[in-house]
């Protein structure tokens, strides 16, 4: 895992460690979107723009300080519509990874807009949470993809993706996670106890950092913009996923222990990243 990490030249500015652009949120879930913009600023990107619906840009504003918030067409709804495509597609023609569907809330219009973005995409995208959801009645979509696609469900969503139980799914974490790595060639985590990564060419990978503290709301939010960072910053999709995967649930077991299982929430695993990367060196 420490040999993926890239090495930061001395000469390099932050143009050399890529545009991480977060898309989601809605009203009442803007915490998501932060998470996965700090998250991946705190593992090395060099910049992160947060594109939300516009009437959450104020509010955005605040509580984003290191990333740059652009504001979406919303038609003042507060959540992205149809006419949200033309900004949403103008801003990610000069990112280097996306990160979609956190807190955008799930309709035929976000999943259009999704559709749209994995069809317009040059970079790697991260598809998570409502994105996901959004997708469970439209797997199609993923039929043809030209850019590389990552999905990070928890079982949940994939049990809605799949119109499968959990418990089965709980029963065959990697048979499952290859089938669709394999069948829509993308790259597959499923989060939870052990999270599983499912690469449709280069095999699988089972993690074994992180702990039960991290099932706590936004710790998946955190994993998204992680992956989106070290993507932006160069390493191949498979690479990116499974450091950022491992990298979580350090700066998980880092949280886990300063404060505890019971007390530690998201943004105490973000605060743990830069620990999570120093404890590679
Ligand atoms: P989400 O449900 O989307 O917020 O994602 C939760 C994140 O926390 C995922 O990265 C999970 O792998 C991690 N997580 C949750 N529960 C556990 C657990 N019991 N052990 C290890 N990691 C966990
Ligand atoms: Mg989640």
């Amino acid at each position: 895992m420490k040999n993926l990490l890239k090495k930061r030249r001395l000469d390099s500015h932050k143009g050399d460690y890529g545009r991480v652009g977060v898309i989601g949120g809605s009203t009442g879930m803007t915490g998501a979107p932060y998470l996965s913009t700090l998250a991946s600023l705190r593992t090395g990107a060099g910049y992160a723009y947060t594109l939300v619906p516009s009437a959450l840009e104020n509010i955005m504003s605040i509580k984003v300080t290191e990333g740059i918030v652009r504001p979406i067409e919303d038609n003042g709804v507060g959540h992205f519509t149809m006419e949200s495509l033309q900004d949403i597609l103008m801003y990610i023609k000069n990112m280097d990874s996306i990160a979609l569907g956190v807190g955008m809330g799930v309709d035929g219009d976000r999943t259009y807009i999704i559709r749209e973005v994995i069809k317009a995409a040059k970079v790697p995208i991260v598809l998570d949470a409502d994105a996901i959801n959004c997708l469970s009645n439209t797997t199609h979509i993923l039929d043809n993809h030209e850019s590389s696609l990552i999905i990070t469900p928890h079982p949940g969503e994939l049990s809605k993706f799949l119109d499968i139980s959990i418990e089965e799914i709980q029963k065959k974490r990697v048979y499952y996670s290859e089938y669709i790595a394999k069948k829509y060639n993308i790259i597959v985590v499923l989060k939870g106890h052990r999270t599983v990564v499912a690469s449709p060419k280069s095999g699988i990978y089972i993690n074994e950092t992180g702990n039960p503290g991290m099932a706590t709301a936004g710790s998946g939010d955190v994993l998204t913009g992680m992956i989106a960072s070290l993507l932006a910053q160069g390493l191949n999709p498979f690479d990116a996923t499974k450091l950022g995967v491992h990298l979580h649930g350090i700066a998980g077991d880092l949280a886990r222990e300063k404060i505890g299982e019971y007390g530690m929430i998201a943004s105490d695993i973000i605060a743990n990243i830069p620990f999570a990367i120093n404890s590679y060196s």
